[in-house]
């Protein structure tokens, strides 16, 4: 391994922070940044004010993140006393600023798109080495590169696994398009053999990842070159992954996916949920809105009825699977009553848990067209109006769990106490539990009984434990800023 070489030409240790925005391919992306950063001999500091280099990995689905990334840039400016200091800004802003972002902010050294991670460390050298300033922001379409997570030693009990990247689909108020590129499949082989690894590894419940994740299909079978169209409609080669890598990967839990289309959501998808035991009883699915006039404005190629339809289909066929969602309010010309069939389909779907937003207008999206004509106040109190929803069903759903005996996949010890952990059950709920005396159950399946309901979690005890008043302390441990938000 070669250490970066420094300005006098002498190899020294460089250390790294990566700050992160926005979404789980963001989290994703980051330790992919991390891993390329180590291999190339870089190690990662424990706090930001430490760092010779920082990579902030950014989103620009929202507004909101693109100014805390100008913030952020404007803290790290030559006036905070680090000038020899290297910032990298990678992510969606990234690729969709490109050389701009280096006009915006001068002492920014190195714009780096998502599918260019591979080259951070020569671009880094070719910095150190007295190059200008540059933004390398070019998608992979003709070789699509998958960068495999490097096992961390049995320390990690869930990991992410990206099958796809990019998106087609075009709904008129998303960027995404713009800043991931087009649809680009990952080899099945490829995907089974890095959940094999992680399995050997310790790893017991993957998340698949990719931006219409269920679109799936395999890019090196012979089919692989018709367009879509021509393809087999009902044959879901993504309910066949997932048979697949339970097949392959017995080690493993727990399989789960993210973000799913409803367009996608196919019947031999659902038979994949009640055929295989690894596939947990919740299904995060983004609706959007509940009103087929926005949804047509959003292009969104489904309608409420259909969204309906297959939900209420995979209830019946996997009785009791949760669902969540992504919803947008004040969308470009949104009525009252369009926002009341949206409240209507929340109750109607019975969601547990959804991620709400305010509409805010992204360069270069369809929507751009539409204004932007829904009063701020108005977004407020509708968000609010649906916030208000949501935690009442969040709150019945949870508070009927209590007494009862769920199983929870165990994540890991949390701060406050010496025998307690905290995992998450098959339906995704957050669950604390008490362990017996001097047992670790991390990376276990554990019968839990639910004995109180929170706004947001549970807590239960495994057989044989006993909930204390007060748990023992455990003593705290030295954490990084956090100047991100998790969940796009
Ligand atoms: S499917 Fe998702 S990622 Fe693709 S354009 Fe629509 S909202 Fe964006």
């Amino acid at each position: 391994m070669s250490l970066p070489m420094a300005t006098d030409g002498s190899r020294r240790e460089r250390r790294y922070v990566v700050q992160t925005f926005g979404c789980q391919m963001n989290v994703h992306d980051s330790r992919r940044i991390e891993e390329v950063l180590t291999a190339a001999g870089y190690t990662q500091a424990e706090e930001l004010d430490d760092a010779e280099l920082v990579v902030v990995n950014t989103c620009s689905v929202r507004e909101k993140a693109e100014h805390k990334l100008m913030s952020l840039l404007g803290k790290l400016g030559p006036q905070a006393g680090a000038p020899s200091r290297r910032i990298v800004v990678a992510g969606c802003v990234a690729q969709q600023e490109g050389e701009t972002l280096l006009k915006k902010a001068p002492h920014v050294d190195l714009v780096l798109g998502p599918d260019n991670i591979p080259e951070l460390p020569a671009l880094l050298n070719a910095a150190e080495a007295g190059a200008p300033p540059t933004a390398r922001t070019v998608f992979d379409d003709e070789d699509p590169r998958f960068l495999r997570a490097i096992p961390r030693g049995g320390s990690e009990v869930t990991s992410f696994v990206t099958v796809m990247k990019g998106c087609d689909e075009r709904c008129t108020f998303c960027i995404v398009p713009t800043t991931r590129g087009s649809e680009r499949y990952r080899p099945a082989d490829d995907i089974v053999g890095e959940i094999a690894q992680m399995a050997r590894g310790g790893v017991r419940e993957v998340t698949l990842l990719g931006q219409t994740v269920n679109s799936w299909f395999d890019p090196s079978t012979a089919d692989a070159n018709k367009p879509r169209s021509r393809r087999a409609p009902s044959r879901s080669e993504f309910a066949e992954l997932l048979h697949r890598i339970a097949r392959e990967v017995p080690e493993l839990t727990r399989l789960r996916y993210t973000s799913p289309h409803p367009r996608h959501l196919t019947p031999d998808l659902i038979e994949a949920h009640a055929e295989l035991a690894i596939v947990p009883r919740h299904l995060h699915l983004p609706v959007q809105s509940g009103a087929n006039s926005m949804l047509r404005r959003m292009s969104r190629r489904y309608t409420r009825e259909e969204y309906l339809e297959r939900v209420r289909a995979l209830q019946e066929r996997v009785p009791g699977t949760t669902l969540s969602t992504d919803l947008i309010v004040g969308f470009p010309g949104e009525t009252e009553e369009e926002f009341e069939e949206t409240l209507d389909l929340v109750r109607e779907a019975g969601f547990v848990a959804a991620f709400c937003f305010k509409y805010s207008p992204r360069p270069g999206t369809p929507a751009l067209a539409l204004g932007d004509d829904v009063p701020e106040s108005v977004k407020s109190e509708r968000l609010q109006r649906l916030f208000d929803v949501l935690a009442v069903q969040q709150r019945a759903h949870l508070d009927s769990l209590v007494g009862q005996t769920v199983q929870v996949l165990v994540e890991g010890p949390n701060d406050a106490s010496t025998s307690r952990f905290t995992g998450r059950s098959e339906r995704h709920e957050i669950v604390h539990l008490e362990a017996p005396a001097g047992v670790d159950p991390t990376g276990q399946l554990v019968e839990v009984t639910v004995e109180r309901a929170f706004r947001h979690s549970l807590l239960g005890r495994m057989a044989g434990a006993t909930i204390p008043e007060k748990p023992t302390p455990r003593p705290q441990r030295r954490r990084l800023p956090v100047v991100g938000e998790a969940g796009a």
